[in-house]
């Protein structure tokens, strides 16, 4: 697998496969990987196929920055995109994606201002450094990927968004880079999320109506235990991503939570198949 450090060598070799007859998939990642993120290199491969060309990329604020050998590991990649900070924003850097409305109001956006600003900048750049047919995204992060899905429209980029449903530990937990921060107790409480979510959506299921009795499945798995504190849990329409007092068939609930410090954010679609909480 071949690594890319600089926009401008990524650009060239993107053109270079394009001009031998590759379509192109990008799977941009923060590294920490995981079998979610195998998922979306399967599916960007599936997506352009054996002779099409997939580009990991892995970039993060530099503090955060994790071991990038790991993604050399993973097969169905053809390149990675490793930048560092000063290649992507280089002194005098000033133009930034700005977001607003509903997308950009409310669940993730309120605890993390100005988060989704720099998900849609370097995205947009991503996507001019690796010009891909196919962008794939994961689910899990729904608030992320609307807000590519309008950037991608809104912007006009010529890229097929593909969007991978969340990859799950055997007990539910969603697969996240931030799981390995948890201490074992951590890792127990961490069930309740999914467990919550499940419940809610059998509750719908079963004809429950009022978010806040469906919210309440996911209170009554985590205000149990210490050390949670649940940032938000709201019932969501996708259709103008709105909260809902009651909910519908294009609703999800959307729930992030600190356990022992450390964010989890999972949703469920209430009208959607179910999670596998194993006991
Ligand atoms: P991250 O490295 O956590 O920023 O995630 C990179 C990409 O992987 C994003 O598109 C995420 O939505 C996706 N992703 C993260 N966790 C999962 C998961 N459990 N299942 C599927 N996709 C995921």
């Amino acid at each position: 697998m071949l690594t890319l450090t600089t926009p401008a060598d990524t650009l060239r070799y993107v053109r270079e496969r394009r001009h031998a007859g590759a379509r192109i998939a990008v799977v941009p990642t923060m590294g920490a990987l995981h079998r979610g993120h195998l998922a979306l290199v399967e599916r960007a491969r599936a997506a352009v196929g054996p002779a099409g060309t997939v580009v990991a990329t892995i970039f993060v604020n530099p503090t955060q920055f994790d071991n990038p050998d790991d993604l050399a590991k993973y097969p169905g990649c053809d390149a990675l995109f490793l930048p560092e900070a000063a290649a992507m924003y280089p002194d005098g850097f000033c133009t930034f994606v700005e977001t607003v409305g509903p997308l950009t109001d409310k669940l993730c956006a309120v605890a993390r201002p100005g988060h989704f600003r720099g998900v849609a900048t370097v995205v947009a750049k991503l996507f001019n450094i690796t010009q891909p047919d196919v962008a794939v995204f994961g689910q899990k992060d729904l608030q992320q990927v609307m807000i590519v899905q309008r950037l991608i429209s809104d912007l006009d980029f010529p890229i097929e968004l593909v969007v991978v449903p969340t990859v799950r530990e055997a007990d539910g937990l969603a697969m996240s880079s931030r799981n390995r921060r948890l201490s074992a107790e951590g890792r127990r409480k961490a069930r309740g999320i999914p467990a919550g979510l499940e419940a809610a959506r059998r509750a719908y299921a079963a004809g429950e109506r009022s978010s806040l009795k469906l919210a309440e499945h996911v209170y009554d798995e985590l205000l149990s235990e210490d050390g949670v504190e649940i940032d938000y849990c709201d019932v969501v329409d996708l259709r103008g991503f709105a909260e809902a007092d009651t909910a519908t068939g294009t609703c999800v609930l959307a729930v992030a939570a600190f356990i022992d410090g450390v964010r989890l954010i999972d949703h469920v679609a209430l009208d959607g198949p179910a999670i596998p909480n194993q006991d």
